[in-house]
Order: structure tokens, then sequence, then C-alpha cells
């Protein structure tokens, strides 16, 4: 057995990327003295999608300008009606004292010449996006959270979470650097660990290239499915056209600054939109590339946007342009489809929650790209973390003591050090390499049955194979072997949930060439995902949540 730690808490966080830092930092604000804990996988300075800093607060309904009311219309249009009404509009509601409270604590949103913030033009009604130039966002919140008193467990990542009598009382942990088992008890837990980056494989070929944080692994996903809670839109299989190799965002800075898409052609692509469907069904029907133009704009606004690029995001982009040789005044920037993920922030995917940021499972919170509120970005990160952290707080008078089922943690403890006691040979890299390249080729768009089907089928063969057959030397392979399986398993939940939603919705997302067509009549509703009594798969439906909140 592994050494082990034992830790208890008022309020137990796991993963410290955005939407984490901030449910810490609220939590301490309202109750200085709770005892927070964060399990992080990573290093909490620069985990996460966030790592450096970002360019824009994608969804700001600034007051006299655009509504909570006006968002919801238009995220509903993008989600194709599947979206509830309060978490949404909850996001919007409260996005504007979100960036005020940023800006109050140092980052800068830039004004244009009326002294007005600048807002930008990405969604199909309003300009909900305000520019942001923070690229210490990262850092400046982890300082935060370690000055608020938070207890910061980097380097772990957890394995499992704690029920007893149905309710969530902690969770348990990996420690990759000393092979540890840490066993958190907490009267609150919430999830905040992102979504399943690597998913797909990308074109590139390396495992480890995709474009959001390739440590988010879809482990919340697989951990809260196994505790029991209910999760959605795991059929939307997302991807996005970025900068070919490098797979760094770009649309979001330069479309609202004039630049424009065009396809192989030169033909402008959804002028004065950011057309991302429409540039994915360039690749779809055989015409891509597409490209991003900036040739005509002045040099000014170029020098503008080279700053933002080459500063606040992936400043690694001013290399590689460079090293290529492209010169925006002349060249054009070549996009190409980034992999297949799954995410809450960018798509749909995730736990159900409601807008207090309670799951279906009590004690059990969920904040950012591991909840599902569509293209809820930065700004949902951030506006549920503080209110799951609310949520916590408020509850931690009415919950007793957590006590936990030594048996469950036993059970979940030979699980995650399985490979340990095995004779496996199989190299990890090259198992997870054949694991994405099936996901490629059965589980993402085009979809049928038949591929659907066949997914499902690998996914059961090959979990066989990596519990017996992979070899694993050091605690550090050994948290990779624990990521594998929550990618097997989100890949198994997508095929069943692409199996059942018979149409075609999202673009590409859920393209089924079996089923073409959108059919609202059918599959307007959301799709629950649950572990069974029996544990199996238990897939139902559930109606959109309109209305005033
Ligand atoms: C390249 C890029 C650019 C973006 N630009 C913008 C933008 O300009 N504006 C905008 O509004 N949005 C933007 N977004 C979206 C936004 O960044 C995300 O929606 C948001 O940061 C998600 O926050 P999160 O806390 O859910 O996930 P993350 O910040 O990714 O945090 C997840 C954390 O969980 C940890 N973790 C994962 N698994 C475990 C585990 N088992 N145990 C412990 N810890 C774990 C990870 O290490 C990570 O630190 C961008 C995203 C990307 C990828």
């Amino acid at each position: 057995m592994a050494a082990r730690t034992g830790l208890e808490a008022d309020i137990l966080i796991i993963g410290g990327g955005s939407a984490g830092c901030m449910a810490a930092i609220r939590a301490k604000e309202l109750r200085p003295d709770a005892k927070v804990v964060i399990f992080e996988k990573g290093q909490i300075q620069r985990s996460g999608s966030l790592c450096c800093g970002m360019d824009g607060l994608n969804i700001v309904a600034v007051p006299g300008k655009d509504s909570p009311e006006l968002y919801v219309e238009d995220s509903t249009i993008y989600a194709e009606g599947i979206e509830d009404y309060g978490p949404s509009y909850r996001m919007a509601e409260r996005s504007y004292e979100l960036m005020l409270k940023l800006e109050r604590w140092g980052m800068h949103f830039p004004k244009d010449k009326d002294g007005e913030y600048t807002r930008l033009k990405v969604h199909h009604r309003g300009k909900f996006l305000v520019a942001m130039d923070a690229p210490q966002l990262k850092t400046m919140l982890a300082d935060k959270v370690l000055k608020a008193g938070v207890t910061v467990v980097n380097r772990t990542s957890a394995t499992g979470l704690l029920t007893k009598d149905g309710r969530v009382v902690g969770a348990t942990g990996l420690n990759l650097r000393t092979g540890e088992f840490v066993v958190c008890k907490a009267k609150a837990v919430i999830l905040t660990t992102g979504g399943c980056a690597r998913f797909g494989l990308p074109n590139s070929g390396y495992l480890f290239g995709t474009y959001d944080f390739p440590g988010n692994t879809g482990d919340g996903y697989a951990l809260a499915y196994q505790a029991g809670a209910q999760l959605t839109g795991l059929e939307c299989t997302v991807v996005y056209p970025l900068i070919k190799d490098l797979e760094a965002p770009l649309m979001y800075i330069i479309l609202p600054r004039g630049g424009v898409a065009v396809n192989v052609e030169g033909k402008p692509l959804g002028e004065g939109q950011v057309p991302h469907k429409l540039l994915m069904k360039e690749y779809q029907e055989g015409r891509g590339p597409v490209f991003v133009k900036m040739t005509h704009l002045s040099e000014d606004k170029i020098r503008e946007i080279e700053s933002i690029l080459f500063t606040t995001e992936r400043p690694v982009q001013k290399r590689f342009f460079e090293q290529r040789g492209i010169d925006f005044r002349k060249d054009l920037i070549e996009l190409w489809p980034t992999e297949y993920y799954l995410c809450g922030g960018h798509g749909h995917t995730g736990l159900v929650i409601n807008e207090k940021a309670e799951s279906s499972l009590p004690g059990l919170y969920a904040a950012g790209d591991v909840a599902n509120v569509p293209r809820q970005h930065l700004t949902g990160a951030f506006v549920f973390g503080e209110v799951s952290a609310e949520g916590a707080i408020d509850s931690l008078d009415k919950t007793p003591q957590p006590s936990i089922d030594e048996s469950q943690v036993k059970e979940i403890e030979a699980n995650t050090y399985l490979p340990l006691q095995g004779q496996g040979k199989v190299d990890l890299s090259t198992f997870e390499y054949k694991l994405r390249r099936l996901i490629n080729d059965y589980a993402v768009p085009p979809k049928n049955s038949y591929k659907l089907s066949q997914a499902v089928e690998w996914m059961d063969k090959l979990e066989s194979a990596w519990k017996t057959e992979v070899k694993v030397s050091d605690s550090h392979e050994l948290g990779h072997w624990n990521e594998v399986g929550h990618i097997l398993s989100c890949a198994r939940l997508s095929a069943q949930a692409s199996l059942e939603r018979k149409e075609s919705r999202w673009g590409l997302w859920h393209y089924r060439s079996d089923y073409p067509e959108r059919n609202d009549a059918e599959f307007l509703k959301h799709l629950v995902v649950q572990k069974g009594e029996d544990g199996s798969t238990k897939i139902t439906s559930k109606p959109i949540q309109g209305g005033v909140l």
C-alpha cells in the first residue's frame, strides 16, 4: 500500500485553474476562517487553460449597452436551443460586477476615446466581448489564493470522489511526485477540473499538442460519473479552426478588429462575424483550408493585433510566425481544425448544474469547463467559481462533519495503483496514441451508428487492456495512466450519448451522416448520462429549462 496523507477541509476544490482559484478566493472573502483546500494536478501558478492571461472576457453585459436577456437570446441561438435559461442568465447578470472586480485587482480593461470599455462583436447579437489586457491574470489569481491562506496541494491529481449516504464527502488524490495517496474529507466539494482536452488526436500526432490545456483529461467528468452525478452534452464533440500546427487562438482577436476569414480562393466567409461553423463547413465539404487575412489592414491596426497575439494568451505565437517567415502585412494565416474535444466552456459538455452551481449530487458543486453552461468561457468559470463558493460556504453550518466509508477509500486506492501490481508491457504513450486514434476513427464526426457502436466496443476492449497490459514504472506514469482511463471513459460516454442523439446539431460538432438533419420534434432536449444501479450507463432526457429565474 502507498503512503497515505489525510486532510480535512470545509471546502475541497478539485482543480486550481480559473474557476478553482476564483472559488477559493470567494470562499475566503466570505469566511476567512474556513478551511479551504485545493487539489491541483499541476502547479497553480501556471496550470489550466488560462496559464498566462487572456485578451478578452468573452461575455460581459455592460449595463446600458447590452442586457443579460439579450445575451441568453444570443447564446440560445448558438446552442441551437439546448441550453437552460437559469445558469446562462446568472452568468451574464453577474458578468459586469465580475469585470469590475478584476479591474480592482489590477487587470486592465482598455477604454476607447469616449472613455467606454472596448466592446467587440463576436456574437450574433450585441457586443459581449470586452477587451482585456491581462497577461498576468493566472499568477495574480494564484497569489491571491495563497495570500488568503488556502491550502494548495500541488501535483496532486484527484482519483475519486468519496460519497456517504448519497452525499459527496471528500475526494482522494495521487501525489504525482511522491506517489502518496491523499484522502481529503470535506463538507462541500467544488469540481473545477476543466474539460477533456486530450480526446481526439491532433493532426500533428503529438499527444500533448492540443488547443486546450493538455492536463485536462476529462477527470471531472469521469469521477463525477463514477460517483453517480448527472452529465449532459457528451455528444457535443467540439472542434474549431485554429492556427495550423500551433493550435493557438486568434479569431476573437483578429476578426472583430477588421481581419477577415477567407477560403482557398480568397473569397470572404461570414463577413462581420466570427463564423466558426461556416469555416468548419469548408473542411467538412472538402474545400479547406481556410485562412485569416490582414493584408488590407493599416500598419497601426496590424501592430495593435500583434501586440495582443504576441503577449497575452500564447506569446509563443511571435516565435512561431517569425520562424515560419509569416508576416501579416503580406501573408495569410492558414487555419486547420483542432482535435475534437469535450468542453463546457467552448462547447456543451458537463455536469448538470443549476444557477447555484449545484450538481445533481448533494455536497458537490461544479464550475467552469467541467460544467454544462454552454460556451461560458472564462466569464462562466469566474462567475460560477464565485457562485459555487457562495453555496458551499452557506451550506457549512448546516452540514455535519463528514465521515467517510473506509471500504470505498480502499477500493479507489486499489484502482488508482492497479498497474503497479501487474506485469504490463505496453508503453503508456503508445497506448494513449492508439486510444485517441480510435477516438478519431469512430467517436467523432462524421458520426454514424456503425462507427459509434465500434467506438463503444473498442473502449470496452481497451479498458481491459488498460487495466492489465500497460506498463507503469513511477508515480508520474501512474498519474498519466489514471488520465488515460478518464479519456477512455469520456470516449465511451460520448459515443453512447451520440448514439442516442439520432439527429445532427451544432454544425460539425454532432454531425451524423445517418441522421443529417436537425430534428427538434424529437431532440430539442438534454440527453442526461448517469451511472445506473447495475453499473451500466443510463441515458435519459431532460426538458430545456426556459424562462425567468
Ligand atoms: C487557448 C485558450 C484561449 C482562451 N481565451 C479566452 C478568452 O480570451 N476569453 C475567454 O473568456 N475565454 C477564453 N478561453 C476559455 C477559458 O480560458 C476557459 O473557459 C476557462 O479558463 C476554464 O476554466 P476552468 O477552471 O474550468 O478550467 P482550467 O482553467 O483549465 O482549470 C482546470 C484545472 O484543473 C486541474 N485538473 C484537471 N484534472 C485534475 C485532477 N484530476 N485533479 C486535480 N486537478 C486537476 C488542471 O491542472 C487545471 O489547473 C480560452 C481557452 C483557451 C484554451
